[in-house]
């Protein structure tokens, strides 16, 4: 069973939503599908990242939600090798911070 755990959304300001129009415009292939602009613009869009912490350093960062899901699919929740400690033995790992305030705080 899934365990529940925050996702941090937030509304692109209309400076991000014309970057990225800019950039998606640059990086388009010709088989990309156009974009109106002013749809574009006039959408709201969602920015969604992660609050992820280890379990056994201090190390903790926010990722990209996206990515995150798309790397730890089925598991109970995310469950990533922490960059600072995870290589070591007993190393740590990057959980959601609710669940590390829960199940992993001393
Ligand atoms: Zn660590």
């Amino acid at each position: 069973m899934p365990r529940k755990f925050n996702i941090i959304r937030r509304k692109l300001t209309m400076e991000e939503k014309q970057e990225r129009l800019k950039f998606y415009n640059m990086a388009k292939m010709p088989w990309d599908p156009p974009v109106d602009p002013i749809e574009f613009l006039n959408r709201e869009i969602y920015d969604e990242t992660i609050h992820l912490k280890c379990t056994k350093c201090t190390y903790d960062e926010i990722a990209d939600y996206e990515m995150i899901e798309e790397i730890t699919f089925g598991m109970e929740y995310p469950m990533l090798d922490c960059p600072e400690c995870g290589h070591k033995k007993n190393g740590g790992t990057l959980v959601p911070i609710d669940i590390y305030e829960s199940d992993f705080k001393k």
